[in-house]
């Protein structure tokens, strides 16, 4: 399972339980029903903090399988190309930090803390003043219906906030820790193993409109792995990504997020280069299709 997939289920799980206690049995009016279920929020807090706790052994599970997954596909990458067998890194660190990462945007966000208010208990009481506001002759339950789809459709939200202040949802957030933490245990697992075998030219493909920090790298096709200090003669006349202006492993350096620029054995073909970010996109390239289904979910348990 993916972590991706694990918090599909998590976040599945609270809509269902916020929809089960925001139901209206058309025994009492509007004003009863928002009195009630205001005094009824604690017990889907207490939901929510039992199924964050319950799932944690889903989310170990979920990024450790992401790493194996990213490890295997290098490890294939390492062998066809270069021949090595054994590849060199521990990324026992590198699960622990995504999981701390995880925990602390979604976890502190979903769960209402005092004095900040969970997206949760947003989402949650914002349906009930909805409801309130709602001066229509129609059905309490129609009412009720409309505004859960609207407001449940866009799913949970995290507390991590972009500069400009827009909210990431669940999935995106996850996905974008999932792709990070895999695209970052496949750089450290490929430099480590070469490094180790002594490796210091590497071949890069070229792309059309590559990032500043590679332009030079990719023009050259042919780059130098390892620091000037332990460089030999011949490696040192390449372009070499420890220079400043590669900014090698920043976010909008090379080898940073989404750069594309896999290292390459200095004999291999550029049909090869496709093959190892297939599976960096396919959770982007899904999301959509999975807001669908999420909305096809809010809407069956809302009509149950
Ligand atoms: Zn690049």
């Amino acid at each position: 399972m993916s972590i991706v997939q694990a918090y599909e289920v998590i976040e599945r799980m609270i809509i269902s339980e916020m929809i089960d206690i925001l139901h209206y049995d058309g025994e009492s009016t509007i004003e009863e029903w928002a009195d009630d279920r205001r005094e009824k929020f604690s017990e889907l807090n207490a939901f929510v903090i039992t199924t964050l706790g319950y799932n944690n052994r889903r989310i170990v599970q979920g990024v450790e399988d992401a790493i194996a997954e990213a490890e295997q596909l290098i490890s294939e990458h390492i062998q066809d190309e270069w021949g090595f067998e054994e590849t060199q890194y521990d990324s026992t660190e590198d699960a622990e930090q995504a999981i701390n990462f995880l925990n602390k945007n979604i976890q502190r966000s979903l769960i209402s803390v005092f004095p900040r208010i969970g997206t949760v208990e947003q989402l949650y009481n914002r349906v009930i003043d909805l409801a309130l506001e709602n001066d229509s002759d129609d059905e309490i339950k129609e009412i009720l219906h409309a505004i859960m789809l609207t407001e449940l459709s866009q799913g949970l939200q995290t507390g991590f906030v972009q500069s400009d202040g827009i909210r990431w949802r669940l999935d995106r957030y996850v996905n974008e820790v999932e792709k990070y933490m895999y695209q970052g245990v496949f750089e450290k697992v490929l430099s480590n193993t070469l490094k180790f075998y002594g490796v210091e030219l590497v071949k890069v493909f070229k792309y059309v409109n590559p990032r500043d920090a590679c332009e030079e790298l990719q023009n050259s096709g042919i780059i130098c792995i390892v620091p000037r200090s332990e460089a030999s003669e011949k490696a040192k006349l390449y372009p070499n990504i420890h220079d400043p202006q590669h900014k090698y492993l920043e976010p909008d350096g090379h080898s940073g997020i989404n750069c594309r620029h896999a290292w390459h054995h200095l004999g291999a073909q550029e049909n090869k280069a496709s093959k190892l970010y297939k599976t960096l996109d396919k959770n982007i390239l899904s999301l959509e299709y999975k807001r669908m289904q999420f909305m096809r979910m809010v809407e069956r348990l809302l009509n149950r």
